[in-house]
Parts: C-alpha cells; structure tokens; sequence
C-alpha cells in the first residue's frame, strides 16, 4: 500500500523517485519562496514568528478547524504527515544552502523540513489549514511526523479526529 508521502507525490505530479533527485524548490530560493508564498495565500501558513502568542492566527486555525485553541496548535508542520524530514530530503535542503551559511545550523535552528503538499521548505513549528495525518485505520510504520522535535514533550495522544482531513480551502 503507498504511503501518504508517495499517495500525495503522484497528487502533486511530483514524478521524481525519493532520492533519485532534490526538489526544486530545495536548490532554488526563488522557486521555494514561490511555493511558500501559494501556502500563505491558499492555506494561510504560519505563523510568521512562532514565539510570539499568535492570538488571532491560532483562534484562526481553531475556528477553521472547530477545535479549540490549545488543540490546534498541536498541529504543526512537524507532525503533519505531507513534512519530510528524511536524510535524503535534508541532505538537499543543506545542499541547497550551501555555502551561504551553515546549512546545518540552518536546518536545526528552524527545525526545516520540506512539505509535500506545497513544495517548499517549512518550519516544523509552523502549520497550515492543509495540516494532514493519517486517520488510525492507516497508520502504519511509514508514519514518522509524530517523530518530529516540534511536538516534543507535547500530548499527540488526545489529537481530536475531526482534523484528521485534509482542509485546503475550507470555508471560514
Ligand atoms: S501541509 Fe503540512 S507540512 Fe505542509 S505547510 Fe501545511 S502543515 Fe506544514
């Protein structure tokens, strides 16, 4: 059976073999930020500084959502199942920013990963309403984003099932 990653892939006509090659969008600024600006436009990603409350962005996402606040900043880009942080899709991010920093330090300060819905590199402590994961009947051992350091020390045992879906361009 595919796995999400692979389903959204062939959805997004993304028709390059994992590892075969880097996304775009990894080796290309112009092209992430592109893909970046599609994901605020179309499904409201963010929040610009994820530091700072964010009151209205997260009542935003609650309200979208219909859950409460505290439940929908559990669902961040680092446990949604479109983020990829695998080696070889961080050994093309770091490639990518190459010798214009520290692409490491890069990597781990913003905790990047790349989505696979928007192609484009995103930040684990961020999200969007295309937030995704897999309903229980299909998890399976495939699914790492509940792996991801943004949800550390954080409950994704009592996630509410009614964001389960995929949500691009619900009504608010
Ligand atoms: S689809 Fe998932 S990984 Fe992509 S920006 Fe939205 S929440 Fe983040």
């Amino acid at each position: 059976m595919a796995t999400i990653k692979e389903t959204m892939k062939q959805l997004m006509g993304d028709e390059d073999e994992a590892g075969e090659s880097c996304p775009a969008a990894t080796q290309d600024i112009t092209v992430n930020l592109k893909n970046r600006a599609k994901a605020i436009n179309s499904a409201d990603y963010g929040p610009e500084n994820p530091d700072l409350p964010n009151t209205a962005f997260w009542k935003a996402k609650a309200d979208q959502w219909e859950v409460s606040v505290e439940d929908a900043k559990q669902s961040r880009c680092g446990n949604c199942a479109a983020f990829n942080q695998d080696e070889e899709m961080l050994a093309c991010i770091a490639k990518g920013i190459g010798s214009e920093g520290d692409a490491e330090e890069v990597i781990d300060e913003a905790d990047l990963g790349y989505c696979e819905i928007f192609d484009f590199k995103c930040a684990a402590s961020r999200t969007c309403d295309a937030w995704v994961t897999e309903s229980d009947e299909d998890e399976d051992e495939d699914y790492e984003g509940q792996e991801n350091s943004a949800m550390e020390g954080e409950d994704m045992e009592d996630k509410p099932k009614a964001m389960l879906v995929i949500k691009i361009g619900a009504k608010k």
